[in-house]
């Protein structure tokens, strides 16, 4: 049982901004079983992992009717592999993501993991193989302990430690005076964004899921915390299947395939390298994203200066 110490009315804030964004799903789930109108089909079985092969084909899906989102959404995703998805805000890339956690079911195409159609198994057993690290962590008002603990909650307290450890969250963890049982979240004390993001990672690290569904942070972070981050979250993804939704096109170069979305359809696709030689929609926003990180270094430079 989650015990939640939340008022009523951050339910409602929270539902809201998660039908808007990929925020906190794996929390989401919890607190909203029963609102949940996807059922699981009669008889469904667990969902086997061999090696977390994710594929989607000819993927069409809407919200409302007459309004589709996706357009026959077509990729694979192979064993320890990355994908990122790119584009413009409202082009799919959340959705894409929510549809792998089965937020919503398709109307035609497949999703299939190892084999198996996500329709055919248990919710349960779905969420348990991906891991998600969203854009913004909701912490629980409780211990960091607890908060870690979440994502597997049969863990010891060495596996949290190491957790943490491999969060690059430990050391903080220790500087607070009541250490693994200090109380965090809105009546304890207040982290960082990294430090949020932190937890998710050690989470993550928890439930060691085979999948990893990635929502990178838009919100800035110092140059060298995001460095840590980023080094934090590339030995999470080692060796698991994962897919992020990328706002800064500097995380992504290493990527195994890069999916340029655009009104729900994927318009370009390959990696960097190739993506940046073909003068279309991804070479036009890695051009702007340079151009602004050289216009915020001049203002920088302005204003030391000044
Ligand atoms: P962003 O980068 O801004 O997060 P995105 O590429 O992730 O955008 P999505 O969130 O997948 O885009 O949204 C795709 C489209 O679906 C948008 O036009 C959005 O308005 C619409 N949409 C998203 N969620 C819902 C919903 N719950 N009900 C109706 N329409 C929705």
């Amino acid at each position: 049982i989650v015990q939640l110490y939340v008022p009523l009315n951050w339910f409602g804030t929270y539902y809201r901004s998660i039908q808007k964004n990929f925020i906190d799903m794996e929390n989401m789930f919890d607190l909203m079983k029963e609102e949940e109108d996807i059922i699981d089909a009669p008889g469904a079985g667990p969902l086997v992992i061999k090696k977390g092969i994710v594929e989607f084909s000819n993927v069409t899906f809407s919200y409302v009717p007459e309004r589709l989102v996706l357009k026959n959404i077509t990729f694979s995703v192979p064993h320890g592999k990355t994908v990122a998805l790119v584009g413009p805000s409202g082009s799919g890339k959340s959705t894409i993501i929510r549809l792998l956690f089965r937020f919503y079911d398709i109307e035609t195409g497949s999703i299939i993991i190892d084999g198996q159609n996500i329709k055919t198994v248990t919710q349960e057993s779905l969420r348990r193989a991906i891991g998600v690290v969203p854009q913004d962590t909701v912490l629980f008002n409780n211990t960091i302990r607890y908060n870690i603990k979440y994502g597997r909650l049969g863990a010891t307290d060495v596996d949290v430690i190491k957790a943490a450890q491999g969060a690059d969250i430990h050391n903080k963890i220790l500087t607070f005076p009541e250490q693994y049982e200090a109380q965090v979240g809105e009546r304890g004390l207040r982290l960082s964004g990294g430090e949020k993001q932190r937890v998710a990672i050690a989470r993550t690290l928890l439930k060691a899921p085979a999948i990893i569904l990635l929502d990178e942070a838009t919100s800035a972070l110092d140059t060298q915390t995001e460095r840590n981050i980023q080094e934090s979250l590339n030995k999470m993804c080692e060796n698991r299947t994962t897919i992020i939704v990328a706002h800064r096109l500097s995380t992504i170069i290493h990527a195994d395939e890069i999916l340029v979305l655009k009104d729900g359809e994927i318009v370009e696709r390959g990696r960097h390298e190739h993506l940046i030689g073909r003068e279309g929609v991804y070479a036009n926003m890695w051009k702007q994203q340079l151009d602004s990180k050289e216009a915020s270094i001049e203002n920088s430079l302005e204003q030391s200066t000044a």
